[in-house]
């Protein structure tokens, strides 16, 4: 960045978790750094809450983790709970303001979807957000994560799970070491199936992101057969 900040407009960065990467996971206080070198170089942070935004990670937003601030933010997932799509994305007033300016000086922002701003979608997500206060959904989540936490120290005695990643409600566990080919993934997750549990893997790591709103009883049904699922594919139990 030191050398070629004034040819970089800005740096995207999925805060805390690389979701679709393989919930792959940023040391401490590294965000709170590209946080820094951004202001220092005068590049702009988009931070992408795509996936973390919204309680995910445990917090409403995955930047408080290292009381960063982003000059964007994209959201979009769990605006609504998932239950219709709908994204946006946010600004400081410093960006907002660059396209505010008498007509004549063309600043608009000559850019938008076809949906963009969906009623009934912005209803959801209206709705959704009044959800999180009154059932007051961070708070109870978080004995939930604590919860998941330890019920997944249990898998690190199966051989075949070689690193195990947490943050929130996000977990990826490792497989390995297998060869792509192996289809390792998807032989886990076929087997979860078996027992009404559907997984979903990103090459070798199994994925488990439960519901925000997911009990403790149905955490410990996915636990048990997130762990029979790979040690009856990979154990031959
Ligand atoms: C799902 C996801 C996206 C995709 O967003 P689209 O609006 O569907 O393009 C982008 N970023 C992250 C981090 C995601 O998890």
């Amino acid at each position: 960045m030191k050398k070629q900040n004034k040819t970089i407009a800005a740096v995207i960065i999925e805060p805390i978790v690389q979701g679709a990467a393989g919930m792959l996971m940023q040391p401490p206080g590294f965000l709170k750094k590209v946080r820094k070198l951004c202001a220092k170089y005068d590049c702009l942070m988009i931070a992408d809450e795509v996936a973390t935004g919204f309680g995910r990670t445990g917090k409403m937003f995955a930047c408080e983790h290292e009381d960063v601030s982003p000059d964007i933010m994209t959201v979009a997932k769990s605006i609504t709970g998932g239950y219709l799509s709908l994204a946006a994305t946010l600004t400081t007033d410093e960006i907002y303001n660059a396209f505010c300016d008498d007509y004549n000086a063309q600043k608009t922002f000559f850019h938008g979807h076809t949906y963009t701003g969906n009623p009934l979608a912005c209803a959801v997500a209206i709705e959704n957000l009044k959800l999180y206060k009154k059932e007051r959904i961070l708070e109870k989540l978080q004995p939930k994560i604590k919860f998941l936490e330890n019920g997944l120290k249990k898998f690190e005695v199966l051989k075949s799970v070689c690193d195990i990643r947490q943050k929130g409600f996000m977990v990826g566990i490792e497989l390995g070491p297998y060869d792509w080919k192996e289809k390792i993934g998807v032989k886990v997750c076929m087997k979860a199936r078996e027992k009404g549990v559907i997984l979903r893997p990103l090459g070798n790591v199994i994925v488990l992101m439960p519901p925000l709103a997911i009990s403790k009883k149905e955490l410990r049904q996915l636990l048990g057969v997130t762990y029979w699922a790979i040690a009856s594919a990979l154990h031959s139990l």
